[in-house]
């Protein structure tokens, strides 16, 4: 995992120094001396990492993150600000031109490399979504990167797990402004609670009371439900070192007490506007998925699902001892209706004829559109005989009820043809059980349609 660091500093002994100690955790480092430049860089995507100084004249480091954060092409890179003077408003800022962490001048070497990691691994992650993602684009899906530049941070839900009253009661204040806000006093009570209730955030005390907060850290990192949602630690000065171990196993961000309102704010808004980002590439690569094996117009299988489910199915059958069934439907003179109602009416005999198909066949059924107006249905532990009755009840269900096209308008009539087989012999290739299907759909064309022809192995 050897991430690249962009370090952007106007004095060159500044950039000599971080990158002699990234160089030698081997990173790959690359350093701009100003902003123009660092921008240059970043929006051809040939860094994973920016470490930006504040102070540096024609255009500040607040500006050059603001820029970064506000472009598609660029939010998404962890932005770290390097600051001679740790002042909060200076840290604020930042905050509010999008950075993602601070480095205080002098730069401790430890802290360095604990945040360097922490973000690598989020960007790996992020990258990996961003790449997947790209193929739902193509596909004409929404862009997440419009949304995410968009997102505000606000009106997130959050889990506060504190068990000083005195310091719950105020950050819960503070917090409220802006989001929906629970308190968890009980550690013990806290990671069933984040697991139900559906969180943008966890915000963690480590100074519990006779509880390792960093358990529960790592805890809400390995279950399910709340693998996703970022983790907020916060702790006393003296704690610091546990902050490092935090860092390695998951928690996301942290804040020394005491705590600044806006630094919490900003902070709490970064990570809920992260969370939503990922949430959604998320979602997105799911629906390419979905996309990428479902066809679109009656929103079964597709052939390619099919041919490589349906391998699958004929080998469990085959170990099982199992029989397996397969039909081909064909709709009856289906040109014929297009050419006398219109392709958008042929259409919705399509759709139709998926929801009537659906209806017949049990959940373990596999259905699929495999060509224009075929479709193929595989049906595991089902004999011929078997078989034989669904697929007459398919038939008549078409042919007893007439369809509805034109938006209910019209009314015509639909017959389908099926072809039935089952896979008999052990080890039989898929493609042997399909042509034979489709010589007895063949059959049934050539024996006068809206019929079903079985033929054993
Ligand atoms: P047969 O009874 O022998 O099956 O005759 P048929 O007319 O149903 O068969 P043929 O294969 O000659 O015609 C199938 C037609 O299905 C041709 C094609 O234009 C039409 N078709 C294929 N895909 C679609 C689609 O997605 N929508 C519509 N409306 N028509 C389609
Ligand atoms: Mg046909
Ligand atoms: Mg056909």
């Amino acid at each position: 995992m050897s991430a690249r660091i962009l370090v952007v500093d106007d004095v060159p002994a500044n950039v000599k120094l971080l990158e002699a100690r990234l160089s030698a955790e081997y990173f790959d480092v690359m350093t701009a001396s100003n902003g123009t430049e660092a921008l240059a860089l970043a929006s051809r995507a040939e860094c994973d990492i920016i470490l930006l100084d504040v102070m540096m004249p024609d255009m500040d480091g607040f500006e050059v993150c603001r820029r970064l954060k506000t472009d598609p092409a660029t939010h998404h890179i962890p932005v770290v600000m390097v600051t001679a003077l740790d002042s909060p408003a200076d840290r604020n800022r930042g905050l509010e031109a999008g950075a993602d962490d601070f480095l205080t001048k002098p730069v401790s070497d430890v802290v360095l490399i604990a945040r360097v990691r922490s973000l690598t691994r989020l960007k790996m992650m992020t990258d990996e979504l961003r790449m997947r993602a790209i193929t739902s684009l193509e596909i004409g899906m929404q862009a997440p990167e419009r949304s995410a530049v968009a997102d505000t941070g606000r009106g997130g839900r959050i889990l506060l797990v504190d068990d000083r009253q005195s310091s719950y009661e105020r950050l819960a204040t503070i917090l409220a402004a802006e989001h929906t806000i629970d308190v968890e006093p009980n550690p013990t009570e806290a990671l069933f609670h984040a697991a139900e209730g559906n969180y943008d955030l966890l915000i963690v005390s480590l100074d519990l009371n006779n509880f390792d907060g960093l358990r529960l850290c790592s805890q809400a990192r390995s279950l399910e439900r709340t693998r996703h949602v970022p983790i907020l630690a916060i702790a006393d000065p003296e704690n610091s070192t546990r902050l490092l171990r935090g860092l390695e196993i998951g928690v996301n961000d942290y804040l020394l007490r005491p705590i600044d309102k806006t630094e919490l704010l900003a902070r709490a808004r970064t990570q809920i506007r992260r969370r939503r980002y990922t949430d959604h590439l998320r979602d997105n690569v799911q629906n390419s998925i979905e996309m990428a094996i479902t066809d679109a117009l009656t929103g079964l299988h597709n052939r390619r699902y099919m041919e490589s489910h349906l391998a699958t199915l004929a080998e469990q059958a085959s170990t099982r001892g199992k029989p397996l069934a397969l039909m081909i439907l064909d709709i009856d003179y289906f040109k014929s209706i297009n050419d006398n109602y219109g392709h958008d009416a042929g259409d919705d005999v399509l759709r139709e004829f998926a929801v009537r198909v659906r209806k017949s066949i049990r959940g373990i059924d596999l259905a699929c559109r495999y060509g224009g107006e075929e479709f193929v249905i595989v049906m595991p532990e089902t004999d011929l005989h078997v078989a034989g009755m669904v697929a007459e009840r398919l038939r008549r269900s078409i042919a007893g009820e007439s369809f509805a096209v034109h938006k209910g308008t019209k009314r015509i009539e639909v017959t389908i043809s099926i072809g039935l087989t089952t896979l008999e012999q052990k080890g039989e290739a898929v493609a042997d059980v399909l042509k034979r299907a489709d010589t007895a759909l063949y059959r049934a064309k050539h024996d006068g349609r809206n019929r079903v022809v079985s033929q054993a192995a």
